[in-house]
């Protein structure tokens, strides 16, 4: 069991809207009276690490403020469990598993979450609300619906085209998920065959505005972080951040630069991507659309953040991908290659790396997402909360931020290298424009994806799921 302790409401309040902050205050209220002191529990693999890990973690203190009786269960199995449900994560997505996973998935998955489903059969009474998150913990769905709770499968991923691996996943996975009440996916379109649509909602993931990540800093804080941590060329000065307990932190360690020491120029103009070092993030296309369309914009620096790959045996994908991009750095001419900068960010202090990405985000002129595909694109939300223009694929969730040439610009083909080159190029030229961009971003992100439009959706979904273990 996961400790939640709980964090004010109140907080939230400074950033929204005294009525949009009421009317939240109030659904979050009258959740607490229907469920009437009904657990809500949330099941998932993992305490920390992930996306879900962090959403949990900071979405359920606040539940709990409200007085939801709300926990967090994390599920436990061996090895081979982990190897197959990764194998069935990456077939979601459309890659084939790593070997044949197929022949022992039935048993040992079956096996696995039937322990856990036991063991947490003995805390759970008829009438409480699970909320089962991602397909590690679906075969939980069964024993639990029968124990008489009220089930939701919350599928955090998601693909625009399925093809014969994500069948074959959906295919694995249907029966297990099939006896939930509702099925919740962050867009429309990710519904899989064979679901009952009447049982879909759909909750976008927001982002915590008040993290290190995404915290206000002015404009001197920006320049010493970033000096700081050797982006930017300067005098390093003492360069503060605040830790999510209030407790501050200072920005020590410096990011790695692929190439050389040499900094951008504390003037320059920056066009920046923030990404794990991942194919589909397409950090080579990027550097193509540099290469080819920004020779003559000798002001113009490119930067791609990412986390350092120190720990290979962490994520061996990504330092094959770090790998190819620096291949394709090393053959450009120099001119070319002093004004593009591949950083691997330190992982040391995640707090610091929060500190130093927020930093990176707001001192972009234009940021750019070149993915091929998208789940939902949580960079995409933060460098718009940041007031920033961006400049994305039409790819998965990014099409649900970005409204076209009014809050960004969406490039209909994420391979148009030269389509990206232009809009990236049309908003350096026209800052009164990328300016009403990144003031209409920051209005979209404030009305839909901050923690209290996903909380309100998640309070709505109590009041339905109480109602149907009522009626059962
Ligand atoms: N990120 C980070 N440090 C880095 C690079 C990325 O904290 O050095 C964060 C980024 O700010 C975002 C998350 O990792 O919050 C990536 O989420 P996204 O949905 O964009 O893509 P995913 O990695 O889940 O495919």
């Amino acid at each position: 069991m996961v400790e939640i302790e709980r964090q004010p409401l109140q907080r939230l309040h400074g950033v929204l809207d005294d009525d949009v902050y009421e009317s939240f205050y109030r659904k979050m209220q009258n959740a607490a009276k229907t469920l009437d002191g009904r657990t809500v529990w949330n099941v998932n693999s993992t305490a920390e690490g992930g996306g879900v890990a962090e959403m949990l973690g900071t979405l359920l203190p606040y539940a709990r403020d409200a007085g939801w009786d709300v926990r967090w269960a994390v599920i436990s199995g061996d090895d081979e469990f982990f190897d197959i449900t990764k194998g069935i994560h990456n077939a979601l997505h459309g890659s084939p598993p790593s070997d044949d996973i197929w022949d022992r998935a039935g048993e040992v998955y079956a096996r696995v979450t039937k322990t856990n489903a036991n063991q947490l059969s003995r805390h759970i009474h008829a009438g409480d609300v699970m909320l089962i998150h991602d397909p590690q913990t679906a075969g939980l769905i069964d024993s639990l619906t029968k124990a008489g709770a009220a089930t939701s499968w919350q599928c955090h991923i998601g693909t625009d085209e399925a093809n014969e691996w994500t069948r074959r996943a959906w295919d694995f996975l249907r029966p297990y998920v099939e006896p939930a009440d509702r099925y919740v996916f962050t867009r429309e379109d990710y519904l899989w065959e064979g679901l009952d649509p009447a049982r879909l909602r759909i909750i976008p993931p927001s982002i915590d505005v008040l993290s290190a990540k995404n915290a206000p800093m002015d404009g001197d804080s920006i320049e010493a972080i970033l000096r700081a941590a050797a982006v930017l060329d300067g005098q390093a000065v003492p360069a503060e951040f605040v830790r999510p307990d209030g407790v501050v932190g200072f920005v020590t360690n410096h990011v790695n630069r692929v190439g050389g020491d040499a900094p951008l120029p504390s003037d320059a103009r920056m066009v920046l991507q923030v990404s794990r070092w991942d194919r589909l993030k397409d950090p080579i296309g990027l550097l193509r659309m540099f290469a080819d369309h920004f020779n003559e914009r000798r002001d113009v620096h490119l930067v791609y953040a990412g986390p350092s790959t120190n720990n290979v045996n962490d994520d061996p994908e990504g330092k094959a991908v770090l790998d190819a991009a620096t291949e394709v750095w090393r053959s450009l001419e120099p001119a070319v290659q002093q004004r593009v900068h591949l950083l691997e960010v330190p992982m040391k202090d995640v707090d610091e790396n929060a500190a130093i990405i927020n930093a990176l985000q707001r001192r972009a002129d234009v940021v750019v997402q070149k993915s091929l595909e998208e789940g939902f694109g949580l960079t995409v939300a933060e460098a718009m909360w940041k007031g920033r223009p961006v400049v994305a694929g039409r790819v998965g969730g990014i099409q649900d931020q970005i409204e076209h040439e009014r809050s960004g610009i969406l490039i209909d083909d994420p391979y148009d290298v030269a389509g990206f080159a232009s809009a990236v190029c049309r908003l350096l030229d026209d800052p009164e424009k990328a300016k009403e961009f990144g003031v209409e971003a920051h209005r979209r992100v404030r009305e839909r994806f901050l923690g209290p439009r996903q909380l309100s959706q998640y309070a709505d979904l109590m009041v339905e799921l109480t109602r149907a273990a009522r009626a059962a």
